[in-house]
């Protein structure tokens, strides 16, 4: 493992036991994270990010089970496995190694407590019972996240706007200092000013505090500025992974393809907004060979039977798919046609 890695995922696999069969929410999945850097995971609802990101922190509920993987760990020289952490050591690792900011985040806060109160309590319940330096801390990450300081930190969660609250529990989420932030759709119900202000929160909190981010989003604006590489994951599998910029500028998957063409961009009509014809699949009967075959445009025989691995096809780009040139050919086709449309 190289060791700027603090945490790598390997062939993971999750099965939720439901009465009408097992439903394979995530499968295979390996991927690593480096220090430092911002993996987006986009896909469809029901594409299995929920799932994986649950799992990094086992908080998988009661129903889920793991079937293959390891997720493994490293801080200061050491390499651990999540999967096989003691109830004792999963409670200090979610907030001192990995946190989990989640979606609707503006009532994560209790109302009837003041945000010190709240801060000090999830300290103490993972292990940091230093007052003083929480206190000290607590109002740091305050100003780092443009808040003022005393004001917020002796509030009531109602006395702040959603955007202040978004802000403070940003800094709730790397309090103890985690290698990894998990965030869940960070800034949905947010109006698109506050979300620009807590984007350029985020990134300065990062470059400041040089912890991971894992970014779960089905809005690909949104990742495209965030991230440094993004996962597309279609059916519970990983189908493309790659750099910001070669995701979306240059796909390797008819899937990518498709969530790009159903983005609204200013340049082109409503009328050239593509949706991916047909609905997710079913996981607890998926389809044979590729999942995505029901519904590519590029599907042939071998596809219905054969399932591709994800390979490396240009260095850095990762894609499960047998006909991924088809895909750079039709984006160049449909770039030449736009421009004589448009120009
Ligand atoms: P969204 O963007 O809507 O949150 P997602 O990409 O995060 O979707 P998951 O929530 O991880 O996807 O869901 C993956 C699959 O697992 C879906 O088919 C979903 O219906 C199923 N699933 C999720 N939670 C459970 C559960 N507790 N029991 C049974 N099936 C579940
Ligand atoms: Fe489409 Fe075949 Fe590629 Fe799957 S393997 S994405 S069905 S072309």
């Amino acid at each position: 493992m190289s060791s700027d890695v603090v945490l790598s995922i390997d062939d993971l696999s999750i099965v939720y036991h439901t009465p009408r069969g097992d439903v394979r929410a995530t499968s295979n999945v390996s991927f690593q994270v480096q220090r430092g850097e911002t993996i987006a995971l986009i896909g469809e609802s029901g594409s299995g990010k929920t799932t994986l990101s649950l799992s990094l922190i086992r908080m998988l509920p009661n129903n889920a089970a793991i079937t293959s993987g390891q997720i493994l760990y490293t801080r200061d020289g050491q390499t651990r496995n999540v999967l096989h952490l003691s109830n004792n050591e999963i409670r200090s690792f979610r907030w001192r190694d990995c946190a989990m900011v989640f979606q609707g985040a503006q009532n994560a806060f209790n109302p009837v407590l003041r945000i010190r109160q709240q801060f000090a309590d999830t300290a103490a319940a993972h292990g940091e019972r230093d007052r003083a330096w929480v206190k000290q801390r607590t109002l740091e990450l305050f100003k780092l996240v443009r808040l003022d300081p005393q004001r917020v930190y002796e509030s009531y969660p109602h006395e702040l706007s959603g955007g202040m609250k978004q802000r403070a529990l940003l800094a709730l989420g790397v309090l103890l200092d985690p290698q990894v932030v998990i965030l869940d759709e960070p800034t949905t119900a947010l109006d698109i000013l506050t979300q620009r202000a807590i984007i350029d929160v985020l990134k300065e909190m990062q470059q400041r505090l040089n912890f991971s981010i894992i970014f779960i989003s089905h809005d690909l604006a949104l990742a495209a500025e965030m991230a440094d590489r993004v996962a597309t994951m279609y059916a519970g599998e990983i189908v493309e992974l790659a750099g910001v910029n070669d995701i979306f500028y240059r796909p390797q998957h008819p899937y990518t393809l498709g969530l790009l063409k159903s983005v609204p961009k200013l340049d082109r009509g409503h009328d050239e907004l593509i949706s991916i014809p047909g609905d997710p699949p079913n996981l607890i009967t998926p389809p044979s060979g590729c999942k995505f075959h029901p519904r590519c445009q590029f599907a042939d025989a071998r596809c219905e039977t054969e399932a591709p691995p994800l390979a490396e096809v240009t260095p850095g780009q990762w894609a499960a798919c047998w006909h991924s040139d088809k895909v750079g050919a039709q984006m160049r086709a449909e770039a030449a046609g736009s421009e004589r449309t448009h120009g």
